[in-house]
């Protein structure tokens, strides 16, 4: 409420919002989180509370009016379709030289990931995050996370007869042919649920295709793990489709921290102002370096140090396909959650996640989304003049992660005598080199803030998201975020409360 007075104040309900508020309340501090996605626990007229990937309505997109598919085309046909204007749930925000995107809503980009819950190698830690203890992540923080977020193994044996698999069949098929490993990959989906929906003796979810709008039953997001424990403690508020705008230091101690409630169409309906003791910045890498690029440049919070907005990374993200043979269908049903993997991270900086192509239809194409090592850092700066805070990432630097990719796919290719699809990203292209799912840094931990996030410069200011992690996590990132968050949280309730 306009006025109020909050012990701890949480900006962003994704993995570092969600670990922080859940933590704070089980030690016994009232939390307020604040998100400017919606609720998303209301069904819509067709009785489901999120749409499908193949048929994306107003639901699908943040406050567009036409789609902006992460694969924009099909046999060369653009496949964008117009939606009326809406806080949908998947944002695809153009940052200049690439696309990042990100969920809105609560449970942040748990509501719209894959829920590949990777935990990196732990020869790789090192590189990852060099300042923290991998002795303690590997034995406490990394198990914390893997359990607060229900990580799961699909079934090898069933994996290897549904249907619904042969796509990461032939992928593994064709990874071990060329002499690359092939892994499993944990997932938070419930792996029970999917096989009922498999064998047609519960509602289709996964099966059906359903992930990059949300999905509407097996699926383990933060709405199911973190944040209903969260809520239980009866210690947590929420308040969707409100967004922070400001966070500065309150005369009597503490932050004024000024909201915007919007509505659905994304115009301000009020702006309301609280203080909170402390401040939890968990908008996301994105969300989080906007907010503090801006703050420290208007003068709201001008003591945050020079290393605000750096160390931007996308974790060297880039998608591909190849079109196979017609005797290496990849199947008209696939399921929606990756489960596989090929890693060659040591040799050729490339972890390939074997990705599903979920069209409803034939199409004899594999899809591949690689992670690399990427060593290209963008940084965040205020443009006065527009009033905006820009991203200085090029496109032309993702070619240290098509280069790495390659080192599978060009291989792969060879093997089978196949060629790369060039119809997924427009007409004759080849590579997805325009995007990011991964955005992480901008406020990085030990430089921006200190060794457990407490922001330089702040007494009772903290970043507790993707923005701690400098740019790369080597696999997909959730799994560090909650770890990272789980062991900072630890350190922040024992010293600083
Ligand atoms: P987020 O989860 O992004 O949460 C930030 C929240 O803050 C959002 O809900 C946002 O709406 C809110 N917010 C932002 N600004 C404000 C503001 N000013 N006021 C109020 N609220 C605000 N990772 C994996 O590990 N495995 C996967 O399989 C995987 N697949 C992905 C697939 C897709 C399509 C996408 C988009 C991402 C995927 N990711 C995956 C990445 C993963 O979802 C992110 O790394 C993760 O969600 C980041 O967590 P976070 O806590 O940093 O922030």
């Amino acid at each position: 409420d306009n006025g109020a007075h909050v012990p701890a104040l949480v900006i962003g309900t994704g993995y570092g919002g969600s670990v922080a508020a859940l933590r704070l309340a089980q030690a016994g501090v009232d939390v307020h989180m604040i998100e400017m996605g919606m609720a998303w626990d209301t069904p819509g007229s067709d009785g489901k509370i999120f749409c499908n990937t193949t048929a994306p309505d107003q639901r699908s997109y943040w406050l567009r009016t036409k789609t902006k598919q992460p694969l924009s085309n099909f046999l060369g046909f653009p496949i964008d379709r117009d939606i009326p204007r809406y806080t949908g749930i998947l944002d695809a925000e153009e940052m200049g030289g690439i696309i990042v995107y990100q969920g809105r809503g609560v449970g942040g980009g748990s509501l719209v990931n894959g829920g590949m819950a990777v935990t990196p190698k732990r020869a790789n830690f090192g590189a990852i995050l060099p300042s923290v203890d991998a002795e303690e992540m590997y034995g406490t923080y990394y198990p914390r996370a893997n359990a607060g977020l229900g990580v799961g193994l699909v079934d090898p044996a069933w994996f290897d007869t549904v249907d619904c698999y042969q796509f990461a069949r032939v992928g593994r098929k064709h990874a071990q042919r060329s002499g690359f490993p092939f892994v499993f990959v944990p997932d938070v989906y419930d792996w029970d649920y999917m096989k009922q929906e498999a064998a047609g003796t519960a509602p289709k979810s996964a099966v059906a295709g359903e992930i990059l709008y949300g999905n509407n039953a097996g699926k383990k997001s933060l709405q199911k793990t973190y944040l209903a424990q969260a809520r239980a403690t009866g210690k947590v508020t929420i308040s969707p489709l409100h967004k922070v705008t400001s966070v500065s230091p309150a005369a009597g101690g503490g932050y004024t921290v000024v909201i915007d409630q919007i509505n659905t169409t994304g115009a301000t309906t009020a702006t309301k102002t609280v203080v909170a003791d402390k401040v939890f910045f968990a908008a996301g890498s994105v969300g989080t370096s906007k907010l503090l690029v801006r703050l420290k440049a208007t003068g709201a919070l001008p003591a945050l140090n020079g290393e605000i907005g750096k160390g931007w990374g996308d974790n060297g993200n880039v998608m591909c396909g190849r079109a196979n043979h017609l005797w290496d269908p990849t199947g008209k049903v696939q399921a929606s959650i990756p489960c596989g993997g090929i890693d060659n991270w040591d040799a050729g900086g490339a972890f390939a996640e074997v990705a599903p192509l979920p069209t409803g239809i034939e199409t004899y194409a594999s899809f591949y989304l690689s992670i690399t090592k990427n060593p290209n850092r963008a940084e965040f700066t205020y443009n006065a003049a527009s009033g905006n805070v820009e991203l200085n990432w090029q496109t032309a630097w993702k070619q240290p992660s098509i280069d790495m990719a390659k080192s599978i796919f060009d291989k792969i290719n060879s093997k089978e005598g196949t060629i790369y699809r060039t119809d997924l990203f427009g007409t004759n292209k080849i590579w997805g080199d325009h995007l990011t799912y991964h955005p992480l840094g901008g406020a990085v931990l030990n430089k921006a803030t200190d060794n457990y996030g407490r922001l330089h410069g702040y007494t009772g200011l903290y970043v507790i998201d993707g923005a701690l992690i400098p740019g790369n996590t080597s696999v997909n990132p959730f799994v560090t975020i909650t770890a990272l968050a789980e062991r900072n949280i630890e350190k922040i309730i024992a010293a600083d409360l």
